[in-house]
Formats: structure tokens, sequence, C-alpha cells
């Protein structure tokens, strides 16, 4: 949305395409306080103003999930899942990354049934009942945040013994009385048949636990959705476009911003930086043609 304002801001027309949420992942953060010049946001509101500004200044939005980019000359050809099919001279990919998975028996068999990946969307499910929440990073620790609100319990397990998350974030959770730190451990396996009811821990020592939970918050990190666009951009090992600051890839016209670039840090002021960086270097090639 930032790289559509630029480009609109620049004179040129914008239309963002949006298969789930615009905004992406922000949406599931129920609290941003590291944004410059806001206190303190819903990821939810942060994602509607900047839609709002990028509609007040002429992006149009369409809700559907690109399914291939075909190149023309200098023309590039988008399609869409609907069938929808939309050209430009520049395309710009922010495809962001998705929730991983922790890769152990019966994960896809649950989701929906007790194993979840978003806090904020399914946190109310488990309102007085206790949960378990994996990871180390901020997102780990902004849900278990979240759910300790609610939730009669919150175990927040994670397989080293400090957090990669914000210190001032472990410092709130450690004065919760309904949250318990299961440190140097992973999740081995999940309890419960048609629903969760249960996960097993190990930790590094090898000794095992089971612990009774309802709900499992999966935050263990994202990958990058980019395979659809392996023609046009060079991708790392791990999947996410290897292009540097100036957002170009080998594919003259595409360019690529955000999380689903190879970068070392991955924040909403990152991903807006990137924003304005590809579409102005959109425009430069669009003005060159
Ligand atoms: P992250 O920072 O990459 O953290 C992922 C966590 O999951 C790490 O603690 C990692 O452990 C653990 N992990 C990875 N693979 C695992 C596995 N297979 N099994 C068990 N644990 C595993 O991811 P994130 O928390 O989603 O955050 C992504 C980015 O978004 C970060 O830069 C974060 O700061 C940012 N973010 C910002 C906000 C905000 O500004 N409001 C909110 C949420 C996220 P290790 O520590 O051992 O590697």
């Amino acid at each position: 949305m930032t790289a559509a304002l630029y480009a609109l801001r620049a004179g040129k027309s914008a239309l963002i395409i949006e298969k789930n949420a615009f905004g992406g992942q922000i949406t599931w953060s129920p609290k941003v306080e590291n944004f410059p010049t806001i206190e303190s946001i819903s990821g939810t509101e942060l994602a509607d103003r900047l839609m709002e500004q990028a509609m007040n200044q002429g992006a149009e939005m369409e809700l559907d999930e690109v399914k291939s980019i075909e190149l023309d000359g200098d023309i590039k050809r988008v399609t869409t899942e609907f069938g929808a099919q939309f050209e430009a001279k520049a395309v710009i990919i922010a495809t962001g990354a998705k929730p991983r998975m922790l890769g152990i028996d019966r994960e896809n068999e649950l989701v929906g049934a007790g194993v979840c990946f978003c806090a904020v969307c399914d946190g109310a499910f488990y309102k007085g009942r206790p949960v378990a929440v994996n990871g180390g990073g901020n997102s780990a620790l902004q849900d278990a945040m979240l759910l300790s609100e609610t939730c009669s319990r919150v175990y927040l397990i994670h397989r080293r013994d400090s957090f990669r998350g914000e210190a001032k974030l472990v410092e709130a959770l450690s004065a919760k009385e309904n949250v318990e730190f299961v440190l140097n451990s992973s999740i081995t396996a999940l309890i419960g048949e048609d629903e969760l009811t249960g996960i097993s821990v190990t930790d590094n020592t090898g000794a095992s636990r089971d612990i009774a939970v309802d709900g499992l918050f999966v935050a263990i990190g994202h990958a990058p959705d980019n395979g659809i666009f392996s023609e046009l951009i060079e991708l790392d090992k791990g999947g996410y476009a290897d292009s540097g600051e100036d957002c170009l890839t080998k594919t003259a016209g595409i360019f690529v911003a955000g999380d689903c670039r190879k970068k070392t840090v991955r924040q909403l002021t990152t991903a807006a930086a990137d924003g304005s960086a590809a579409a102005l270097a959109a425009c430069t090639y669009i003005d060159s043609l």
C-alpha cells in the first residue's frame, strides 16, 4: 500500500491486488507500538488507515489472488484466481510471508481444531481455557500477551532459554500470574482425537511432559510465498526474493518490496521503506519506456 501511495503521488495509476486482508501480517498484531509518530495502534487500524490514505490518492483495490505474471514486450499481464487479467507497465511483488508450521504429526489435520496461527483472529474462541503459544519472537510474545488477558493459562514454549523478541514484552509476560514459560523445549506431539486436548513437550535433556491445552498458537516465524514468480525473480535458498535495497529484480519492470525480499530486519518500517523505494524505481522504469 505504501508502494501504491508513492506511485500515485508520482502521477501513475496503481492497482493493489490482495488475496486475504489489506495490510497483510500486521492485521494480526493486536498492538503496534514501534511505528514512528504513533504511540499505540492496533494492526488492523493501522492497515485501515493506510488503505484509506492510498484510496484517497486514487488507488484501486482488488480482492483476488495472483496466479501468474506473463511478459508481453514491455507489458506485464497479471492473471488472478478469479480469471481476471490486468495489464501494467510495472509490477511490484509485495507478497510478504506466511506462517511457518511445526512440521509434526497431525498438525495439518488439527488446524482449525485447536491448532491456530493467529491469536488476534482465533484467541476469543479460547476464553477461559488453557492455551499454549510456541515461539520466541515478537509474534509469540504478543500472542501470549493477548491470550493472557482472556485465557485461564498460557504456556509459552520456546526452544531456547532466551527470547528473540523485545525485552519489554518478556518483562511484561514474566509479571503475569497466568503465564508460564516452558523454555529449552519443543513440542513433539499433539494430543487429541478430533480436537486438540494437549501437547507433549520435550526439553533439551530429553525429558517429556504432557500439558493439557485446548489451543496451540504456532508463532515460529514466517516463510515467503514467492514460488509462482520464480521465473521472473531470483530466489535465495529460503525462497526470499534475492534483491537488494533497490528492490530491483532480474526482470525489467518487476520489483519486490517488504518481507518477501531477502533482508535482515522485517518490520513495518522496513516494509514501508521498501514500498517507497520499489515504487520510485518503478516510476523511473515506466518513464524510461
Ligand atoms: P521471528 O522473529 O523469526 O521468531 C521466530 C521464533 O520462532 C524464534 O524465536 C525461533 O527460535 C522460533 N522458531 C523458528 N523455527 C522454529 C521451529 N521449527 N520450532 C520451534 N521454534 C522455532 O518471527 P516472528 O516472531 O513472527 O517475527 C517476524 C518479524 O516480525 C520479526 O522481525 C519481528 O520483530 C516482527 N514483528 C514485529 C511486530 C511489531 O513490531 N509490532 C510484531 C510481530 C512481529 P530461535 O529464537 O531459536 O531462532
